[in-house]
């Protein structure tokens, strides 16, 4: 097993089925660890180190196609990468906003556009770039190398203000304490980048900037966007104005009702294969009613996120089981499992689809 590139001791404990070079995601790890730091929790303002299954996701996300090609006069963007888009499926408190956060500045200051393959000797050094942190990454012969873009436009979706705030906030707190607030300004509704660019909020009740062209969206919750509350429509929307501009977007999601086809159920069950799927799905075998079962299937959806307590997560569980066994195991279990929460009134399923329907009929 080759060492790891980033703690350069053993392999971590996944294996990526392609080769180290063509991805930018190592340098793109390297670069979070530098700008950005641990949100809250005991470790706060500590350098932000992907775990195992967080670097999985980077390097996917990243991957960089082997006939990419680099032409100065026309840089490819989207195409340059074998993946469009990504999807995270993970549990409840697992960590995914501070990874979006992370993701989401990197997307608007970090190398994330193809820039060539390394001969040998070239280094990506931040002071080229208009940070003055003094990092530097040296290329091996071979590598994809990374360019920030000029001008970067990025949309945080959520259902909701609230929800905008699960990765507004650890984003907010990156900048502010690190070397990024030299050249990004937070307000309490957008972050302003150089060149004009700008990371900003979508919700169902601020569709305004819905259609902007943009560079990068960070879809969270995509388990909640359904036909009614109008967060599917939002997210082909924004797609489109990705592609418009050659940009690429993640979503993150708890496992979801499949009673809802919601915006993650279409991700998932869509057979486009330049879509990246993060899914850890618990062995069938495991029963989440078992107590026993329960914990070891907790124990291996939340491996290699040592900050969430195990105990405290049964806790929630177990109080939940009594009420909402299907959301219990959906939340902490991972699980795509059926059954309406006590919030969907009957008859609302149907009517989904009845408007879906309309929806789809062509104008
Ligand atoms: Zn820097």
């Amino acid at each position: 097993m080759a060492a790891c590139r980033l703690c350069l001791m053993t392999a971590h404990e996944f294996a990526v089925n392609f080769a180290e070079a063509e991805t930018l995601g190592y340098l793109g790890a390297d670069w979070i660890e530098a700008h950005c730091s641990v949100p809250d929790g005991f470790d706060k303002g500590r350098p932000f180190i992907p775990s195992d299954w967080q670097l999985q996701i980077i390097l996917n996300h990243y991957r960089v196609k082997r006939s990419a090609k680099w032409n100065p006069d026309r840089i490819l963007l989207a195409p340059a990468f074998t993946y469009r888009r990504s999807q995270v499926v993970a549990p409840q408190k697992t960590g995914k906003g501070p990874l979006a956060a992370a993701l989401t500045a990197l997307e608007a200051a970090g190398p994330i556009v193809f820039g060539g393959w390394a001969e040998g000797g070239e280094v990506y050094d931040c002071r080229d770039h208009g940070c003055g942190c003094g990092f530097i990454y040296e290329y091996e012969p071979g590598d994809a190398m990374g360019i920030p873009r000029n001008t970067s436009l990025i949309q945080l979706v959520a259902t909701s203000e609230e929800q905008v705030d699960n990765v507004y906030r650890p984003l907010q707190a990156m900048i502010r304490s690190g070397p990024l607030d030299a050249f990004m300004k937070t307000g309490e509704q957008f972050v302003r980048l150089p060149n004009d660019g700008k990371i900003e909020a979508v919700t169902s009740s601020a569709q305004s900037r819905l259609g902007n062209p943009i560079n990068f969206a960070n879809f969270d919750e995509t388990g909640i966007y359904t036909v009614q509350n109008k967060m599917v429509r939002v997210a082909e929307t924004m797609r489109r104005g990705l592609a418009g501009m050659g940009g690429r977007s993640i979503e993150w999601t708890n496992p979801w009702d499949p009673a809802e086809n919601s915006t993650a159920q279409r991700t998932y069950e869509s057979r486009s294969l330049d879509i990246y799927k993060f899914y850890r799905k618990p062995s069938t075998e495991l029963s989440y009613k078992n107590a026993r079962e329960r914990r070891r299937i907790h124990a291996y959806v939340y491996k290699g996120s040592p900050w969430v307590d195990l105990d405290a997560i049964e806790a929630e569980a177990a109080e939940l089981m009594e009420t909402d066994p299907a959301q219990a195991e959906r939340f902490y279990g991972n699980r795509i499992v059926h059954g309406m929460g006590s919030w969907l009134k009957d008859g609302l399923w149907d009517a989904a689809y009845a408007a879906e329907d309309l929806a789809s009929k062509p104008a």
